[in-house]
């Protein structure tokens, strides 16, 4: 597994099809409150995991952290905690979907006692201006020590 040290600046869209009603376009401030709804600034809260200070000590708190990692676009992060397994060659995220809520649904196992956990949750998205939401129960297991994720099943987003 390599770790990268940095990584690509985001690239400045393109086109902007930013909703009229949102004032920013720009990446998650370091200061700003952290994507995953805890209430903590991104810096204290995921961004110590995705800066590699820390490890995820639960299946929810990797899944936090993923979910503000698809916030900030940190593709690196999402790709060395998923399991090798399962994870993909490589990572896109898309430039036109901006990732506005998580709701933790529920959780199974997944504790720092536990060497397999699954979480439910609801995402908030808005993708070319329009709302959406995706529901999944994603798997998580130990590798090496640390919580990855391993696969989900759920629905896909639904179309309008
Ligand atoms: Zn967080």
């Amino acid at each position: 597994m390599s770790r990268r040290r940095s990584r690509p600046r985001r690239k400045t869209p393109p086109v902007s099809h930013a909703p009229s009603s949102s004032s920013s376009s720009t990446a998650v401030s370091p200061d700003a409150p952290c994507p995953c709804g805890l209430p903590a600034s991104l810096t204290d809260c995921c961004g110590r995991f995705h800066r590699g200070q820390a490890t995820a000590p639960t299946a929810e708190a990797l899944m936090r952290s993923r979910y503000s990692a698809f916030a900030v676009r940190d593709r690196a992060y999402l790709l060395r905690t998923w399991h090798p397994d399962t994870a993909p060659k490589r990572l896109e995220t898309d430039p036109e979907t901006w990732w506005r809520r998580l709701e933790i649904l529920g959780a199974t196992g997944g504790s720092p006692f536990h060497t397999e956990g699954a979480v439910s949750f609801r995402a908030h998205f808005t993708e070319r201006g329009r709302e959406g939401v995706m529901e999944e129960h994603s798997r998580f297991v130990r590798h090496a020590g640390a919580w990855v994720y391993l696969d989900a099943s759920g629905t896909p987003r639904p179309s309008p």
